[in-house]
């Protein structure tokens, strides 16, 4: 039920997000970087902070319904059946993105902020430096596809999803409502279609019998929801 509202959404976006050759200037993980050298707030700025604000409600819902990253993973996916493992590989995200927030922060703490400028990183811009950036998604994640599986370069690399594990590890520290997966294990068969169906390869079946279904990796694609023919999981937005 839920991916034929998702997959439309998420596809579309990665569409736009190739074709309009805009979208860079609030997804770069480089342009931020240098207007923190310049003293300038972004429009990625507010974009970043903007998804960390929604992971207080929405954990990493972004990520499978809204990330053109991710919509790209699942255009891949019609090709590529072979899932990406979760092994210590998921850690590196977490290394590159502190080495990215501090030369941010560092940028800020050394320049100050003089002005917002949204439109900062297009002026001066050729057609060529906008092609080059926008395709650059697609050039990281096809290898990593291709090589390591379905979902490899959001598991590994992505250097927004620390920021909405974060924002989600808040939420539940402060017990907000917010968006997430519950599940009666009771009702459960043990049949672990849930498991096979989940993109990011998470043991979902092991998670409804622990009874414990918050999982850093689980993007809340509604996959498992979608597929548990005995009605185990679902969307709650209760604390
Ligand atoms: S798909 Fe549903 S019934 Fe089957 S293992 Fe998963 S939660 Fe249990
Ligand atoms: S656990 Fe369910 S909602 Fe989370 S990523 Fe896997 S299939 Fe999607």
């Amino acid at each position: 039920m839920y991916q034929r509202i998702r997959k439309p959404i998420v596809i579309s976006t990665a569409i736009l997000f190739h074709l309009l050759l805009i979208f860079h200037l609030f997804f770069s993980p480089v342009l931020i970087v240098a207007a923190s050298f310049n003293s300038i707030i972004n429009a990625s700025f507010f974009a970043f902070v903007l998804m960390f604000l929604l992971s207080l409600f929405f954990g990493r819902a972004y990520c499978s319904w809204f990330c053109p990253g991710c919509g790209v993973q699942e255009i891949l996916s019609f090709f590529i059946k072979r899932k990406s493992k979760n092994s210590k590989a998921l850690y590196i995200k977490y290394f590159i993105f502190t080495i990215w927030i501090g030369a941010i922060i560092t940028g800020y703490i050394l320049n100050g902020i003089n002005k917002v400028d949204l439109s900062y990183g297009m002026s001066d811009i050729t057609l060529e430096r906008k092609i080059i950036l926008t395709l650059g998604a697609i050039v990281l994640i096809v290898p990593l596809t291709a090589i390591f599986g379905k979902f490899a370069s959001c598991k590994y690399i992505c250097w927004l999803v620390p920021f909405l594990v974060i924002g989600t590890k808040i939420r539940d520290y402060f017990h907000l409502k917010g968006l997430r997966l519950k599940s009666e294990k009771l009702k459960c068969n043990s049949c672990n279609v849930c498991t096979t169906k989940c993109p990011m390869n998470i043991d979902v079946m092991e998670n409804v019998k622990n009874g414990y279904m918050q999982d850093t990796e689980c993007i809340l694609c509604g996959n498992c929801i979608d597929h548990c023919k005995q009605k185990v999981i679902r969307f709650s937005f209760k604390k």
